[in-house]
Order: C-alpha cells, then sequence, then structure tokens
C-alpha cells in the first residue's frame, strides 16, 4: 500500500487526555480516533491489525471444532427477563425502546441470545458438544471509560459458548477452551499469564483469566515463586507466611482507655506504639436481599477488606456498599474512628487475620475512647470466621512452597465454567440416552480483541513508538522511500515493492514527499518489524539499509538480496 494513496495519518502531539503510552501511540499514530467517551473510529491500521488477530482466534477455534456464528446486536428484553439479568445488569446494559415502545438493549454479551438460538434446535445428546462464537462489536455502558480501547463502550469481543450433556463433559470443553487461549496469545507473539478468576455477575464457579503482563493494567495479580499459582487478587486466597501463634497467651482484664482526637489505625499505632498489624478495625457494609441488614467485619489495622470475598460469601450480586458515617454513627454510638465490636447486636465476622490475635485494641463505641485487651468469644460472640482482607505480596502461596509476588496485568480474555444457570432458567433442555430431559451445561469464552490490540502496544514499545509483533503487524514492511521523483531510485524501490508483495509480504510505502527524518520518525512511531530505506545515495552504492524495528539493528544489503533477505527474517521470526 502506498502512503499518498491512502489515507493514513500521524500527530505531532500526545493528545492530552492520554494517560498511559499504547493509548498515546494508538492516538499519535492515526491508528485510532475518539468519537465520543470510549467510543472510536478505527483507522486502517488500527483494523489490519483487529483482523490479524481476528484470523489467528478464528483458526485456532475452527481446528478445534468451534464454529462461527453472528448474533444480533439488539437484544429484546424479554429474554434478558427470563434469566433476570435485565434488572440486574442495570447500569451496564445500553437500554432503547423501538418505534413501539418495546425495550432493547445493545449486546453487552450474548448468553441469552445463545441459549435461545440453539434451545430450538439442540434437543438430544447426539447434538453435544458444540460450541458456537462470534467476533462481534459489543457495548456496554461502562462507568469510566478509559486508556483508550482497553475500557471503551464500544469495542470487539470474541466470544463462545459451549454447550454440553453434563458436568464432566462440559469441563473437558472448558479445558479444550483454555488450551486455546493459551495458544491465541502465544501466537499472538503476548507475555501472558493465566490467572484465577473470579465469575463476576455471569454466574458459574470457575472461571480463569488470562492476562497481558504490563505495569500500567488495572488487574492486581498474584504469582507463585514457581509459577505454578497465579490468580486475581480478586480471589486469592490470603494466608500469613508466618502466622502467629498467641494459643499460650492469657486473656487479660477488658480496659477502655481515652483516645482523643485519634481516628485512623496510622494515628492510634502511633500513639500506642502498637504496630497496625496488631491493632484490629471495625467496618460496617449493609447485606441486601430479601431483607437488608447490616454486618460488621473485622480486620487486622494493616490489612484491608476484598469486596469481592465478601460478595462472594454472601453469595451478592455486587458488593456490598459500605455504611456511610451517619449510618455508623447511628448504628454503634460513635463515629467510624471509635466504633467496635463490643456490645454490637449486628452479625460480626472476623477475618482469619483477626481470629489468631488475642488481647487487642478495638474502638469503644464512643466516641475518643478505644478498648485494651478484647477477645473475640469472651468479650463478643464472633458469627463466622471467614478470609475477607486482600492477598498481597509476601502472603503464603495457597498451593504450595514459597511467597507470592504481585505484578500487574490487562485482562484480555476470560473463560468461564457456567453450569446450569442459562439452561434452567431458560428451559434449554435435551433427551438423554436414556429419553430423559436434563438442563444443557454450558460455558463462555470472551475474547476482548480491541482491548488485546491495545495490550500488545503497552506490552512492545519504546519511547519512539510502536513494535508490532510480526503476527499482528498491520504490514510486515515500511519502505522509507527518500526520492520518488528520482526514476533510478524509485524503479528499485518499486520493484522491491513489487517483488515483496508477490511474495504476500504486506509493505506500506512512505512515497510522500517529505524529509528523510519525518518519515523515519514515523516509520518508528507506526511500528512495523521491518523498514527498509530506499535513497539515492544508497542505490548509487548498490547498497539498501533493512532496519529491525525490535532491537534497531541495521543490515546494509546490496540491492539483490533485499527481497530474500526480508522473506527469511519474516519466516524465521514468526516460528
Ligand atoms: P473487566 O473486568 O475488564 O470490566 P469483564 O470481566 O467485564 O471485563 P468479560 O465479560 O469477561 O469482561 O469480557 C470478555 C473480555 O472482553 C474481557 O476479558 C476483556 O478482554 C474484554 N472487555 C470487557 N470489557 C471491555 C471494555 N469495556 N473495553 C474493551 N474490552 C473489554
Ligand atoms: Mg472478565
Amino acid at each position: 500500500m502506498k502512503w499518498t494513496k491512502t489515507f493514513i495519518y500521524t500527530l505531532k502531539e500526545d493528545p492530552s487526555d492520554a494517560e498511559i503510552p499504547s493509548h498515546k501511540l494508538l492516538m499519535r499514530g492515526g491508528y485510532i480516533r475518539k468519537l465520543s467517551s470510549g467510543i472510536f473510529t478505527y483507522g486502517h491500521l488500527a483494523l489490519r491489525v483487529i483482523r490479524k488477530i481476528e484470523n489467528i482466534i478464528r483458526c485456532e477455534l475452527d481446528s478445534n471444532s468451534c464454529t462461527e456464528v453472528l448474533m444480533p446486536m439488539v437484544q429484546p428484553k424479554e429474554l434478558w427477563d427470563e434469566t433476570g439479568r435485565w434488572d440486574a445488569s442495570h447500569d451496564i446494559l445500553q437500554k432503547l425502546k423501538d418505534r413501539n415502545n418495546r425495550e432493547h438493549c445493545l449486546g453487552g454479551t450474548h448468553e441469552e441470545v445463545i441459549t435461545d438460538y440453539i434451545r430450538r434446535d439442540l434437543k438430544s445428546y447426539r447434538n453435544m458438544p458444540v460450541n458456537l462464537y462470534q467476533i462481534q462489536t459489543k457495548y456496554r455502558n461502562e462507568i469510566r471509560p478509559r486508556f483508550g480501547l482497553m475500557r471503551g463502550r464500544e469495542f470487539i469481543m470474541k466470544d463462545a459458548y459451549s454447550f454440553d450433556v453434563d458436568k464432566d463433559a462440559a469441563l473437558k470443553s472448558y479445558e479444550i477452551m483454555k488450551t486455546c487461549y493459551s495458544n491465541i496469545f502465544t501466537k499472538l507473539g503476548l507475555n501472558f499469564r493465566g490467572v484465577k478468576a473470579d465469575s463476576g455477575e455471569i454466574g458459574g464457579d470457575l472461571s480463569q483469566e488470562f492476562h497481558v503482563l504490563a505495569s500500567s493494567g488495572e488487574d492486581a495479580l498474584l504469582v507463585s515463586e514457581d509459577g505454578k499459582f497465579a490468580a486475581n487478587v480478586e480471589i486469592c486466597p490470603a494466608i500469613d507466611m508466618e502466622p502467629v501463634d498467641m494459643s499460650l497467651v492469657a486473656e487479660e482484664a477488658k480496659e477502655e482507655f481515652p483516645t482523643p482526637g485519634l481516628r485512623t489505625i496510622a494515628e492510634l499505632s502511633k500513639s500506642t506504639g502498637v504496630a497496625e498489624s496488631s491493632l484490629v478495625k471495625t467496618m460496617f457494609f449493609l447485606i441486601e436481599g430479601a431483607k437488608d441488614y447490616p454486618i460488621a467485619i473485622l480486620l487486622r489495622g494493616s490489612d484491608e477488606v476484598n469486596p469481592i470475598k465478601l460478595k462472594n460469601y454472601f453469595k451478592l450480586s455486587a458488593a456490598p456498599r459500605l455504611l456511610s458515617d451517619s449510618e455508623v454513627q447511628e448504628l454503634t454510638g460513635a463515629s467510624p474512628g471509635s466504633c467496635g465490636p463490643v456490645g454490637l447486636n449486628i452479625p460480626i465476622y472476623l477475618d482469619t487475620g483477626v481470629s489468631v490475635l488475642k488481647n487487642y485494641i478495638v474502638g469503644a463505641n464512643k466516641d475518643d475512647f478505644h478498648l485494651k485487651n478484647i477477645n473475640h468469644g469472651r468479650d463478643f460472640k464472633p458469627e463466622a470466621v471467614i478470609d475477607l482482607r486482600l492477598a498481597k505480596e509476601g502472603d503464603k502461596n495457597p498451593d504450595g512452597e514459597g511467597a507470592l509476588a504481585s505484578c500487574r496485568g490487562i485482562e484480555v480474555g476470560h473463560i468461564f465454567y457456567l453450569g446450569t444457570k442459562y439452561s434452567e432458567s431458560m428451559k434449554a433442555k435435551y433427551l438423554d440416552s436414556n429419553g430423559r430431559q436434563q438442563n444443557i451445561e454450558m460455558g463462555c469464552y470472551g475474547i476482548g480483541v480491541t482491548r488485546t490490540l491495545q495490550a500488545a502496544i503497552e506490552q512492545n514499545h519504546d519511547e519512539n513508538g510502536i513494535i508490532w509483533p510480526v503476527s499482528m503487524a498491520p504490514f510486515h514492511v515500511h519502505i522509507c522511500h527518500l526520492d520518488p521523483k528520482d526514476e533510478k531510485v524509485n524503479a528499485v524501490a518499486e520493484n522491491i515493492y513489487q517483488s515483496l508483495t508477490e511474495k504476500s509480504i504486506e509493505v506500506l510505502m512512505d512515497d510522500r514527499k517529505e524529509r528523510p527524518g519525518f518519515k523515519f520518525k514515523d516509520a518508528d512511531l507506526l511500528g512495523m518489524p521491518l523498514r527498509i530505506t530506499t535513497g539515492k545515495r544508497g542505490i548509487e552504492n548498490n547498497e539498501i539499509e533493512v532496519k529491525v524495528r525490535r532491537t534497531g539493528k541495521v543490515y546494509k544489503l546490496t540491492i539483490d538480496k533485499v527481497v530474500d533477505f526480508v522473506y527469511d527474517w519474516l519466516n524465521k521470526e514468526a516460528n
């Protein structure tokens, strides 16, 4: 493709609303243009990358007996009512009405539509397993669209859905998809990790995320030293490396003491000389259900609550709400900095970290006072001891030896075993080999195509621009054609361009009337794996420069060697 015959542009300045490198580079390289918050036009270069990612996904899925379909983007409310998700997903679904006032939504995910699609005709055990997928634009009313394509409102996703006769078969389908995902992200040339994850509002009890590792990633991950265990911090069990053993410590007499103006754990620790990890803080949440009720949870002062663990323990659809200061005041008679469990008549839950402590300090439920030598069992009765805190670096590996290390990731894929959550509520049943009706077992599997595109840049760039892995580069080769007006140079450049193209090598030729420095800068910014320079001086000396974008290594080749060199280099790189 010739630059002057198409529409490719670059920007000199970083856009003011881009915070992370990949977003800046996508904007500066003219890959994407923002239309509205979280909504982008994909320019030709970005579209080429999207197609490459899609094709790698297609090849892998097709060779594993998955079948591509395409479902509607607009979905009727009635389907979502069947699963109860119309109301439950109110903040993320973009709802709209048609001319007859019938309610619909834009597809943010397709469990309901696919289950409706198969329930009419997938009637026998003989028809399974089936795995259907689509690659399609999704719309989610994200609260905070940001970082460009990372968290868009409109984005491209590959979503797949498996249908099986029983749990064993469904778990086999799940394992196949897990392997497919590893193959896909390996073929894309990305440094990624599969991690244990929360199932979120989608349901089911087994799920795994795939993360591209990058320091700007939104998700905190914890990984064991031997690499065998990896989890999103959202669900990672929190286990102390060296648990305190206070079993032999005697319980001492409870005592109230004044703590004027001390509101935070840090202030209390400084004033009492007791480490934050030996202080106990009390937090209050509202558990919403048939009848709402408040609870108190107790954590060590140095720990933080993990709202996802709370959500899962209480089987809620979203993390419970923290009570406001005035609600806490009403419940305990004190402001949040002076609250504690003694004398409360609401359910109290102990984090495992607190359960081993003795003689600890808590708020006295009286402003500016605390209690010391408090012991659960004796001074208050906890409802249960549960793992409620956020795991952190240095905690024990839950699956083996050693400590956990932390890193950050960008979630590019997520697979779920769903069980019969959707088939049950939507009555998707089949007849088993004994002629009995059974619910179909399901799984669902997503890859964020446009997020993957940007995550690849986040992992592959330098201060000058993008460095595309060969597998997803919009073009393999970028020719900086320095003297398009010179007949001799033009002939050589054209010849290289044609010869490469004939070998199915994709070439972008910069044939603009611009200074060499300007063209080189743009080549670095756009990030094709190889750059070829065709200029007057070089061609007179029968010498062509081929530069590798990633390493900066320059090869000086005679004109007749260029095409073979590029062909071989790309082949080697791709394998
Ligand atoms: P997140 O936790 O990032 O909000 P999610 O868990 O809601 O994502 P899934 O329902 O698992 O997302 O969607 C499958 C994949 O789609 C995700 O792994 C991610 O790669 C991609 N994705 C989800 N939301 C967005 C978004 N707003 N913009 C771009 N890609 C997205
Ligand atoms: Mg997810």
